[in-house]
């Protein structure tokens, strides 16, 4: 038995490579949006109940990374409020803190479908 092997050819040392570190960089920034996500609304994503700066509430898809329909500002985000059908700064609030009544009307205001 040997361990030499005729065709082995020995890979140079591994660097991080650029490609590589701006994958870790995606990745870190979805992380740190999926935490001030979860502190601010004690769920990671999907359906969200969101207020606008006029004080509107209803509900959205809120997916960390995942936008096409928002400009996104850290967990502020700009998008449509269907409510006033205004363009707004909109950021998640934690269902806790709303009313059963606040709750059941921004559940009934969603947007369009899409993250
Ligand atoms: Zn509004």
């Amino acid at each position: 038995m040997s361990a030499h092997t005729s065709n082995g050819r020995v890979h140079p040392p591994a660097r991080p490579s650029r490609r590589l570190r701006i994958a870790l960089a995606a990745l870190a920034a979805v992380a740190i949006e999926a935490a001030a996500t979860w502190l601010r609304s004690g769920r990671l994503g999907g359906s969200l109940i969101v207020r606008c700066r006029r004080g509107h509430l209803f509900s959205t898809i809120w997916l960390p990374a995942a936008s096409v329909k928002s400009l996104r500002l850290g967990f502020w985000r700009v998008q449509r409020c269907p409510v006033g059908g205004h363009w707004s700064l909109v950021a998640p609030v934690r269902a806790s803190e709303l009313t059963g009544r606040q709750r059941a009307r921004a559940e009934r205001a969603k947007d369009v479908r899409l993250p």
